[in-house]
């Protein structure tokens, strides 16, 4: 006799970072923006919740309202965008979309844990690429045969950026492959790949408002490509699960991209406060890299990062400890506010390790 538990899918899910139920903790472990979104949005969702017809009527399932204004905000056509509940969601459909062939999906061994978890739900063969020493992804490591590419970049945890020539040189040796950059943190001072569509038929940029927008809570992502690209996700999605994005979600997200200006202001915010962070981590001995996120991964010669990870969180001062081969010794630091930043520095300053 069969049991119907012999018939569960077996997954190991993703594991977020905490959420601390406390107020008053200074949390800098899981990329959050300290500053709120575009005053448009909640202007935006304080007018939805008048509108008639708002919680009772579907949601269009296209979100136009959104592909449009993402559109006009990228310079680009609609047909070329996909939205979906954060970028989660968009790259889950991706995989589900894209990845369905015999060949190993590559990707870093040192990147998104969400890539592995997907893989493994979804039954799609992969290889972890170990990135070099230094972090830094080899493109030699994806010109070979494969079923698929895909990375962040910058990379997460790592906070480092690879030259767009780099994954133009990935993209000519993968013609046959679709290749996804996941550029969850691109806001920050590095480079889009968006403006190799045009050239490649094969490349998938996917992004967030989750960080940039200060707007995780809401669930906003979305992915540019060539139409082909785009259809394919669409014609997969519509057979999952068609009205995901909620009518107030398409709200806040096409008020959120009205102020072109708040957004570079908060971004540049952070990119300041994360300038002096490097510096004053590096005064207390941290090794780091420079970083082009909003967060900054961190090892010290002499402090072993689990211990600190935890006399940290007793003083309420959360940051991201992974306890995995090669970065079991690093901390992964939010960028907060400056005064967040130093009640980081002040903590360190007395810290006898
Ligand atoms: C935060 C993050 C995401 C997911 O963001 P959501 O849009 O909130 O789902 C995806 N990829 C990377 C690398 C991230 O850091």
């Amino acid at each position: 006799m069969q049991n119907w538990r012999d018939n569960i899918r077996r997954v190991t899910p993703y594991t977020p970072g905490e959420q601390p139920a406390e107020t008053d903790v200074v949390k800098l472990n899981t990329n959050e923006n300290p500053y709120p979104p575009a005053p448009e949005v909640e202007e935006a969702l304080r007018e939805a919740a008048c509108e008639t017809g708002l919680l009772r009527r579907y949601p269009d399932p296209e979100a136009q309202e959104l592909v449009e204004a993402l559109a006009s905000f990228y310079g680009m056509s609609p047909e070329r965008i996909f939205v979906g509940v954060g970028s989660d969601d968009v790259l889950a459909m991706s995989f589900l979309t894209f990845f369905n062939g015999d060949r190993p999906l590559l990707f870093p061994d040192i990147t998104y844990s969400f890539y592995e978890v997907w893989a493994g739900l979804f039954q799609i063969p992969f290889e972890k690429v170990p990135l070099d020493e230094g972090f830094h992804l080899r493109k030699e490591d994806y010109f070979r045969e494969n079923g698929g590419i895909i990375f962040p970049n910058p990379n997460a945890p790592t906070g480092i950026e690879e030259s767009l020539e780099d994954i133009e040189e990935i993209l000519q040796h993968n013609p046959s492959s679709v290749v996804i950059i996941d550029e969850a943190y691109v806001d920050f001072g590095a480079r889009s790949a968006a403006e190799l569509i045009d050239r490649y038929d094969n490349l998938l940029v996917v992004q967030t408002f989750s960080k940039s927008r200060s707007m995780a809570g809401v669930r906003i992502g979305f992915a540019m490509g060539q139409p082909e690209l785009i259809g394919a996700l669409k014609a997969v999605k519509y057979s999952f699960n068609s009205y995901t994005m909620s009518r107030l979600t398409i709200k806040a997200g096409t008020a959120a991209l009205k102020n072109r200006a708040y957004f570079r202001e908060t971004a540049e915010k952070i990119c300041q406060t994360r300038e002096l962070a490097q510096k004053r981590l590096r005064e207390f001995g941290f090794i780091l890299e420079d970083s082009r996120t909003n967060f900054l991964f961190v090892t010290h010669p002499v402090w072993p990062a689990r211990k600190l990870y935890e006399d940290l969180k007793r003083e309420h001062i959360y940051v991201r400890f992974f306890p995995q081969p090669r970065i079991d010794n690093y901390l992964r630091i939010t960028v907060g506010t400056d005064e967040e930043m130093s009640k980081l520095y002040d903590f360190l300053a007395g810290y006898k390790g």
